[in-house]
């Protein structure tokens, strides 16, 4: 026989903190002028916590491994510099026909295998590389540390954690390094001819949303977003069950939530898209994100060019929507 006792489950105390010590360094000013001297210290501060600060950039060295004809674009294999030593794989379809400089759309995937996954139409990604080639724009598909031809062979490596934890051992996150090699990613797409560097965007779905949102935060070179399945609140998802150990950045959620993150792509394009059916990344929590980010760009004055797709579908992208936006904003 024992007496119960209540105050053993961890998760309610995890509540409370999150309640009083979340979203330290979120933008609460009232006026544009209040953005503008809040939005440099905040994106100081998104950088330290991604842990990338030590990193030199290598002079670009993009080599084509090989180049196939589909018809609409040309279907090219490259692989890229990105650190001393290190080289990216990846995917780059070039428009045959549309008129040059012509807009580009950087892809980068979520969890599964890498740039061969978001290629296929069965999968969730639904090949939206390949539209937006047919449509007239150069998309640049890379393989993120941990996935495709960067998986590690070996049984005990796979997925993210080894890399993640290694990295965390050294004061960085995988996050902050993939961010890094999308960098250098947008970086090819400005250092080809074909390409208009003004008018270079990023669309990704689950991970590759959570990337498109650190990329589109940070780096300013991205004109126009799209975060697909992705978009909520850490609170709505990593806090409140488990995730894969990447998304896990040391301090982040005590600092922003994925609202006070998106405030930094402000007031450029971004399109949210949240299917109705998705049972980790939910629509209501994307609902609640956009109110608040929806409220910053009012206060900019920019009303229109933040916009929530709600679909009916699962964990997926929304290739039509997706490319209408791309169509009004980077053509
Ligand atoms: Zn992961």
């Amino acid at each position: 026989m024992s007496i119960e006792i209540s105050g053993l489950d961890f998760r309610n105390y995890l509540h409370a903190l999150y309640q009083n010590r979340s979203r330290q360094a979120r933008f609460q000013g009232r006026t544009p002028e209040d953005f503008t001297a809040w939005e440099p210290e905040a994106r100081a501060r998104l950088l330290d916590l991604l842990g990338t600060a030590h990193l030199e950039i290598s002079p670009l060295d993009v080599r084509t491994l090989g180049e196939e004809d589909r018809g609409s674009y040309l279907f090219r294999k490259i692989a890229y510099r990105t650190l001393p030593g290190l080289y990216v794989p990846a995917y780059l379809l070039l428009p045959k026909n549309a008129s040059r400089p012509m807009p580009a759309v950087l892809c980068p995937h979520g969890h599964g295998w890498g740039k061969d996954h978001v290629m296929l139409e069965e999968e969730c990604y639904h090949r939206y590389p390949h539209y937006l080639a047919e449509a007239g724009f150069c998309a640049l598909v890379p393989d993120h540390i941990s996935f495709g031809e960067r998986a590690n062979p070996d049984e005990g490596y796979r997925g993210c954690s080894f890399e993640h934890e290694a990295l965390s051992l050294l004061g960085s996150s995988v996050i902050g390094y993939r961010m890094w090699d999308i960098q250098r990613a947008l970086d090819v797409l400005e250092s080809l001819p074909e390409v208009d560097k003004s008018r270079i965007g990023c669309a990704g779905l689950s991970l590759g949303g959570e990337m498109t949102l650190y990329l589109s935060a940070c780096d300013t070179r991205v004109k126009a977003a799209c975060i697909a399945g992705f978009l909520t609140s850490f609170k709505g998802t990593f806090l409140k069950e488990p995730h894969c150990t990447c998304g896990y950045i040391h301090g982040m959620a005590r600092d922003f939530e994925h609202a006070d993150i998106a405030s930094l792509i402000a007031p450029r394009p971004l399109l949210i898209q949240s299917g109705s059916l998705d049972p980790s990344f939910l629509e209501s929590d994307a609902r609640k994100a956009y109110a608040e980010i929806l409220s910053l760009y009012r206060l900019l004055g920019k009303e229109e060019r933040v916009c929530l797709d709600i679909f009916e579908g699962g964990h997926e992208f929304h290739v039509s929507t997706a490319l209408a936006w791309f169509q009004k904003w980077l053509s």
